[in-house]
């Protein structure tokens, strides 16, 4: 599950977007400014940004060059939206952090083959595909893990916390990110369910000496650092 958060003023442009991305299983959020869209960038993890370039107010550019100033650990790839297909421009945009540019008006099969290659560049989240760490195995598709073949039996809470784990590596998250991306921001959970859920997946993962891969980031929250096993 990739959430997009489609920073753009024009209810028409969001609304085409919406209509392209959500049949391809992409979960969408909405800003029409750069308030907003800092609001829900604080509350939720997103894959990637959608930045229209002219927004009233703080524009599209300065709120991407914000980001990657700021946030340059967690903030999510942007793709710039924009009328401008000056060449100074995009190089203006690139400039700004940004890691795609797409010029409106825009075909939606480019535009997907874009998100698709700018998040799968982001970090190795790819679509579906299984992920493997040094024999730790997990299977989207058929929503199993297991360890050199032998199955893990885990809750639905533990599965989700290991593959947000697995999809998104060598990230440190806070305990609040973790919360909204594994338990849902419709779910009014502690946060200390987290830790609650990363000792047990820590003691399941204990034998096969994989536990090491949980680290606990002081002061932010935790971070999946796969690496060759010492036994
Ligand atoms: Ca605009």
């Amino acid at each position: 599950m990739h959430r997009i958060l489609i920073v753009e003023d024009e209810p028409e442009i969001r609304e085409m977007l919406r209509f392209i991305l959500e049949p391809e299983g992409f979960h969408i959020g909405e800003a029409d400014n750069a308030q907003d869209a800092r609001r829900l960038l604080s509350r939720q993890i997103y894959d990637l940004i959608l930045m229209d370039w002219m927004l009233p107010g703080r524009s599209g550019l300065e709120l991407t060059r914000e980001l990657k100033r700021k946030t340059p650990v967690n903030s999510p790839p942007v793709i710039m939206l924009t009328a401008k297909a000056d060449e100074s421009d995009k190089i203006l945009g690139l400039d700004s952090g940004a890691d795609d540019y797409i010029t409106k008006p825009f075909s939606p099969r480019e535009m997907l083959a874009r998100i698709k290659a700018v998040i799968r560049r982001s970090g190795g989240d790819d679509f579906e595909a299984p992920v493997e760490f040094a024999g730790l195995g997990i299977d989207p598709a058929h929503h199993t893990a297991c360890i050199d073949d032998t199955p893990l039996h885990l809750s639905p809470a533990e599965y989700r916390l290991l593959y947000f784990f697995m999809a998104h590596p060598n990230r440190a998250y806070a305990r609040r990110q973790i919360l909204d991306h594994v338990w849902g921001d419709e779910v009014c959970v502690d946060e200390r369910t987290v830790d609650v859920h990363i000792r047990r997946l820590r003691k399941l993962l204990t034998p096969s000496g994989h536990h090491q891969f949980i680290q606990t980031v002081r002061g932010v929250g935790y971070r999946f650092t796969p690496s060759p096993l010492n036994h």
